[in-house]
């Protein structure tokens, strides 16, 4: 996030959100700049950055989150607020609390009478029941269009509030690539937490920035490698709190464990504060997490250490390694999730001997060329298809290509009978040398024992009809003029 960044993906030159094809020719194209921008004349589903701000944040301690919203948007809240329990489970908490989320629930008089009044309300509300340190305001589609001043709204009742109000602006129409909510949530932790104090350096501090979808397991398994470089983490926003977030300029270092996540407010501490980052992959796979703990050792001039403890960790997953791969040699993959996770659950599948066959994920934009580039030394074409959500092109894509395993978020292919994992798990081991065992066994064990989706397919209807399958998948993908 430069000074300038506006926080909407969109601004930053080269993104793209509709293309499909090849990934030869789309990555080609992309790299000469003759990639052309373009729509969807039929969009199905679309994740909007509202939940990103929301669930990045939702694991803070004594922190309210008050949707400015109709009741409808927080519907997708469920996912996080179940991540929120499951993980506080996995970390000792007895006593399990639901996320604190209010709904100032705009209605159609609200539309037409501003809603001011009403947030207000959930903000007097949110004081008295909880007394939070913090107070969160999500602003909406609802909200944005009818202008509603959430900044001047928090900068009232601020006045006499013992807790922190930081209004977040992530109306869902901003953007349509759902990251620029991470964006929106970093942006008002700088302007209204941060605010550009400097702190003395905590010797081998290094900021860990985790979004929710990053298992308690991985936390500690992230951490620990972190540890052998003698470096301590301040992780955060997930099951953060205040404090750590103030800790964030007394780092030496930070990095990410999600690539797209905290991207932009990397830049922005260091040109604000001079805290260097190490920006590479996700470590999911031996290629990807040797790659990432280089990169944050390279930080330190801890190459040398680095190097020593990769090899020991190859002696001894290599072998484990070569028994998962038996299991799975030569079966074609379709992958679906997020730009990060995605093209690093590509390079993990060479680990096993496996074939990319189609990948799917939101955004295109000069990372995710890097990202393919590194991906050709390891797999053929493949078919690309650049779609937040979408789920009848994936569907058509993935009927037509047949792979043995479907790797991401299942929904919508398991109907269609083929195996899938579910790379985006939250609850269990995904990152580092440990995670690829588990991965590894878990996809094996999926394309072994397929009966569940078999039947589901059996009995669970996708709602398209038969001709959509013989259409072009990208036929709804048109050039802007
Ligand atoms: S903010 Fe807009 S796009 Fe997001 S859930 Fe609400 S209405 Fe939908």
């Amino acid at each position: 996030m430069s000074n300038t960044y506006s926080g909407i993906r969109e601004s930053r030159p080269h993104t793209f959100n509709d293309c499909g094809g090849s990934s030869r020719e789309l990555s080609s194209e992309f790299g000469k700049r003759c990639l052309k921008a373009a729509d969807r004349t039929f969009s199905q589903g679309l994740q909007c950055q509202q939940i990103n701000s929301m669930s990045a944040l939702m694991s803070l301690e004594e922190a309210v989150f008050i949707a400015h919203s109709p009741q409808g948007c927080v519907g997708c809240t469920s996912m996080a607020t179940d991540i929120y329990r499951v993980g506080q489970a996995h970390r000792g908490v007895k006593l399990i609390k639901n996320p604190r989320i209010i709904v100032s629930n705009l209605d159609q008089r609200d539309i037409i009478l501003g809603g001011e009044g009403k947030l207000k309300e959930a903000i007097e509300y949110a004081k008295e029941r909880y007394h939070p340190k913090l107070i969160f305001i999500f602003t909406s589609c609802a909200s944005g269009i009818i202008g509603d001043d959430i900044d001047a709204v928090a900068r009232e009742v601020q006045e006499d509030s013992e807790a922190l109000i930081i209004p977040i602006h992530c109306d869902g129409f901003k953007s349509k690539v759902c990251a620029s909510g991470f964006d929106a949530a970093f942006l008002s932790i700088s302007k209204y937490i941060l605010k550009g104090e400097k702190l003395p350096k905590q010797e081998g501090l290094i900021n860990l920035f985790a979004p929710v979808s990053i298992s308690y397991k991985d936390q500690l398994e992230m951490e620990r490698m972190l540890g052998l470089l003698g470096l301590r983490a301040n992780y955060i926003p997930f099951f953060s709190s205040l404090e750590s977030i103030k800790t964030i300029p007394a780092a030496e270092a930070s990095t990410s464990i999600c690539k797209v996540f905290a991207d932009e407010f990397m830049k922005e501490l260091w040109e604000n504060y001079e805290i260097p980052f190490s920006h590479t992959v996700m470590p999911i796979g031996v290629r990807n997490t040797d790659k990432w703990f280089r990169g944050v050792a390279g930080l330190f001039g801890k190459e040398a250490e680095a190097d020593l403890y990769i090899e020991k960790e190859h002696a001894r997953i290599l072998p484990e390694i070569e028994k998962i791969k038996q299991r799975l040699q030569g079966k074609r993959v379709f992958i679906c999730g997020g730009t990060g996770r995605s093209f690093a659950a590509a390079a993990l599948i060479d680990d096993f001997g496996m074939e990319l066959v189609g990948l799917e994920t939101p955004t295109y934009d000069d990372d995710a060329q890097t990202d393919i580039e590194y991906l050709y030394a390891i797999h053929k074409d493949f078919i690309i298809d650049i779609a937040n959500m979408q789920p009848f092109e994936q569907i058509n894509l993935v009927n037509r290509l047949k792979p043995d395993v479907f790797i991401g978020v299942p929904v919508w292919s398991a109907r269609l009978g083929i195996p899938t994992t579910h790379v985006l798990d939250m609850k269990r081991p995904t990152m580092g040398y440990d995670g690829i065992l588990y991965l590894g066994n878990k996809i094996a064990d999926q394309i072994e024992n397929p009966g569940f989706n078999k039947k589901l397919a059996k009995h669970a209807r996708l709602p398209y009809k038969k001709s959509w399958y013989e259409e072009d998948p990208f036929k709804f993908i048109k050039p802007l003029e």
